[in-house]
């Protein structure tokens, strides 16, 4: 029996990996999550190769490519890391990813945002990969990404999309990019998470959008994400502009809210008018799916 070529996408978090295998129409042959410490202990290089070598062989298949998703600038060619603020996993060792999977696998191997991935889900799945698409995604950071002409917008250098860190945040405050006052510091998780631990609150941080108490910071926190995503809309004009992400996806985050202040802020007639606001999917199994289906597109 001849082994099924398959495209292989694995989203790296912080606590799990998630790996996605697809054939050439699509079907999804492989669907499985690891415990990312259980990756990275004998090394992260080893333990990646580790684990798509038993999927491979487990299910009878062969990589025609593979595409990793991490929390990451990446460079425009798709095979360094720039800069990782939130992994404890060095530069140099994500470096040598690439040329050791694709020496051991005989494929190109990539790297990827992993926002870039959540927006090839996103974007099959509801059905708007001709369109141009915003994909907003309020999690930890604030993850911004550009779907434009059937892929992901990357900029000249691999970068483009940092909404999170233009400098409309709070003056001064340290950023892990390495700036200060990215907008990041006033609309994030990270910020959201502060001002709940700042409380010495007796509920749990899931219930923060539901405490009454909480309505003035709410209301500036939402105001802010509201400048922040009309400011994304005048700047590209899209079809469609996706709102999703941990943040977003607590109970009792006032969506309508969002909406109503987005419409304001955005110019008329157009890009308001036309303006389409979608919420995002938010399966956790997104980002490997997406990266198996860019593994597909790249092709
Ligand atoms: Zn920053």
């Amino acid at each position: 029996m001849s082994k099924t070529p398959v495209f292989i996408g694995i989203d790296m978090g912080a606590t799990h990996t998630r790996l996605c295998a697809i054939d050439k129409e699509k079907n999804i042959k492989v669907i499985n999550k690891y415990k990312t410490e259980s990756i990275v202990e004998p090394g992260l290089v080893s333990g990646l190769i580790g684990v798509v070598q038993r999927e491979l062989e487990e299910h009878h298949l062969s990589a025609e490519r593979l595409l990793i998703g991490l929390p990451a600038t990446i460079s425009k060619d798709r095979t360094k890391v720039l800069s990782t603020p939130n992994l404890s996993v060095d530069q140099s060792t994500f470096n040598s990813l690439v040329p050791t999977l694709k020496h051991e696998f005989n494929c190109t191997v990539e790297l990827e945002r992993d926002v870039n991935l959540q927006i090839a889900y996103d974007t099959h799945h509801l059905h708007v990969e001709d369109k141009l698409v915003l994909g907003c995604y309020l999690g930890s950071g604030f993850g911004f990404s550009i779907w434009l002409n059937g892929d992901v917008f990357t900029g000249a250098h691999g970068v483009a999309g940092e909404l999170g860190h233009i400098p409309y945040g709070k003056e001064g405050a340290e950023c892990g990019c390495g700036n200060s006052g990215c907008l990041e510091s006033l609309v994030s998780g990270v910020r959201l998470k502060a001002a709940y631990e700042s409380q010495n609150a007796d509920y749990e941080l899931k219930d923060f959008f539901n405490q009454s108490y909480n309505a003035t910071f709410i209301s500036e926190f939402v105001d802010n994400t509201a400048k922040a995503i009309a400011t994304a809309v005048n700047l590209f004009d899209p079809d469609i502009v996706l709102l999703g992400g941990g943040v977003m996806d607590m109970e009792g985050f006032p969506f309508g809210t969002l909406r109503q202040q987005i419409y304001k802020y955005v110019r008329k007639p157009l890009p308001s008018e036309e303006l389409t606001l979608m919420k995002a999917t938010s399966s956790s199994f997104n980002g490997a799916t997406g990266a198996a289906l860019q593994a597909l597109n790249r092709k």
